[in-house]
């Protein structure tokens, strides 16, 4: 018999993306809610995220007379997965994306820059960004909202199991309350009932080392990762150990745009992953040659890279170099990108093959010039020669950026067990859930999906009866 300390209608764990759309949504349908957040600030990886978000169709695609559609969308998504994606989930996903991010837009008052991005992997240019380029925006439009709707957050409250009746339905959770990630002697322990559900939104694992080496071992600790610090494996275990299906755990994306003279995403990534991959090419500096398309997937890019045994170098001219001018100055004031006024100095300085590597710069470009098919696939209908200098490099090294793999769930968020069949009175999204991306997921995919299954999640949780 569980002895209750409080209680509430829907309890949501977690207070990302994901959960605070989960929370709004549950609020809004006539549900009291409480999120509990273990760390000190809200937000998890959404707060540190670049504030991108694929939305196909969207406003300013329209504008530019770009052509694209939830099925193109779709077919993206699936082949970055490797068509291993559970397909009801990824439809959903490609069909109501456009939808969640617009909602963020017009009930939260979330405004994007008048900028849109491709990503390796997509087929055209569909990614909308936030105004500050971050996941803050986001964080602090949703979290002021739960505010306004008397929603609480308590933060310093991890989750310490969730809580079933004999019957195998999920009726609370354990939180640790006023807790700090420095000292482990927690002050207290709370039972927490969920009147009608639990929405686990506790995001990724890919910052807990010894879980992922659990699913892949060559990401050790030599492998580092771009996420928040809380982002270990406690919720997804949780609702393992009560029966969730695991789906695609080893499954896990290394971002190719790490910069290894930096910790953390930083913004050597940032400019790696805006200008210079959509922008210049990936060079191997042992051998001065290409060694992959440039707007391939994330997961071809750094296999390539990994593949290779050491750093590659990305290399690009003024021109592209363009798209992300505030990154750059700062890059190269901290050194993690280097200018150079030709080539020459460039491949001395990296100790790059001279002539290999301006025979590869010159083949690529003439590719360009005459419309020749890339040996490795690159569309080069859009791409820009490199030619104008000052020309700029780094070194990149994959870091662990996201998890796909996760707890299962059913197209309503239901968490399900081995058999397919819904946990009573749990439900799930975001980077805790597998599935929706399959092997791997595209660049700006992540955030539009927490809006679109933690909206379900939420809506859903608030309607099972109290
Ligand atoms: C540097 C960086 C940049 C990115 N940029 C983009 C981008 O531009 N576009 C895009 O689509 N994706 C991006 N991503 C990925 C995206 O940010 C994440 O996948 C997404 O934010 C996950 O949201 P979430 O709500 O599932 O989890 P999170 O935002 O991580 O939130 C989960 C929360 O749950 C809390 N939690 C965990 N366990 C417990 C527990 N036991 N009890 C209580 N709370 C718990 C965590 O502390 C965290 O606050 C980026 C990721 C990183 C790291």
């Amino acid at each position: 018999m569980i002895t209750w300390d409080e209680q509430t209608d829907v309890v949501v764990i977690g207070s990302g993306a994901a959960g605070c759309s989960a929370a709004i949504e549950a609020r809004s349908a006539g549900a009291s809610v409480i999120v509990f957040e273990k760390m000190k600030i809200t937000g998890g990886n959404t707060r540190i995220s670049d504030g991108g978000l694929a939305a196909p169709g969207n406003r300013l695609q329209q504008e530019q007379g770009i052509n694209d559609s939830p099925e193109l969308f779709y077919q993206d998504i699936l082949k970055a997965g490797l068509n291993l994606n559970h397909r009801g989930l990824a439809r959903i996903f490609a069909e109501q994306g456009a939808g969640a991010v617009e909602w963020l837009e017009a009930e939260l008052g979330v405004q994007y820059m008048d900028r849109l991005d491709r990503f390796g992997g997509h087929s055209v240019a569909r990614c909308l960004t936030t105004r500050s380029h971050s996941g803050k925006d986001i964080v602090k439009a949703q979290t002021s909202r739960l505010k306004q709707m008397g929603v609480e957050i308590r933060t310093q409250c991890p989750m310490t199991g969730l809580l079933t009746d004999g019957r195998g339905n999920v009726c609370g959770v354990g939180v640790k309350t006023r807790y700090t990630h420095n000292d482990p002697g927690f002050k207290g322990q709370k039972n927490i009932r969920a009147r009608r559900a639990v929405v686990l939104a506790t995001g990724g694992f890919g910052n807990d080392i010894p879980f992922r080496m659990l699913q892949n071992p060559s990401l050790d600790t030599t492998v580092f990762s771009t996420n928040h610090r809380g982002a270990t494996a406690e919720g997804l275990g949780a609702a393992l150990k009560i029966g969730a299906a695991p789906v695609h755990l080893s499954w896990i994306q290394a971002g190719p745009w790490g910069c290894v003279d930096e910790v953390g995403y930083g913004l050597g990534a940032r400019f790696a992953s805006y200008a210079l991959y959509p922008n210049g090419i990936l060079v191997d500096p042992l051998t001065g040659r290409r060694i992959v398309s440039e707007w391939a997937d994330r997961r071809q890019r750094s296999t390539a890279i990994f593949k290779a045994g050491h750093p590659c170098v990305g290399i690009m001219d003024a021109q592209g170099a363009g798209d992300d001018p505030q990154s750059l100055e700062k890059c190269i004031k901290t050194g993690k990108v280097y200018e150079f006024d030709s080539l020459a100095s460039l491949s001395k300085t990296f100790k790059i093959p001279h002539d290999t590597f301006i025979s590869t710069v010159t083949a690529y470009n003439k590719m360009i010039q005459k419309g020749q098919t890339d040996p490795f696939g690159k569309s080069l209908g859009a791409a820009q020669r490199i030619s104008n200098p000052p020309f700029f490099a780094m070194y990149l090294w994959p870091k662990v950026h996201y998890t796909p793999g996760g707890v299962g769930i059913n197209t309503n968020a239901q968490v399900i067990d081995v058999c397919s069949r819904p946990i009573p009175n749990l439900y799930a999204a975001g980077e805790v859930c597998g599935g929706i991306h399959g092997a791997d997921r595209l660049g700006s995919c992540a955030l539009t999906e927490c809006l679109v299954f933690g909206r379900i999640a939420g809506r859903n949780a608030a309607q099972i009866p109290g």
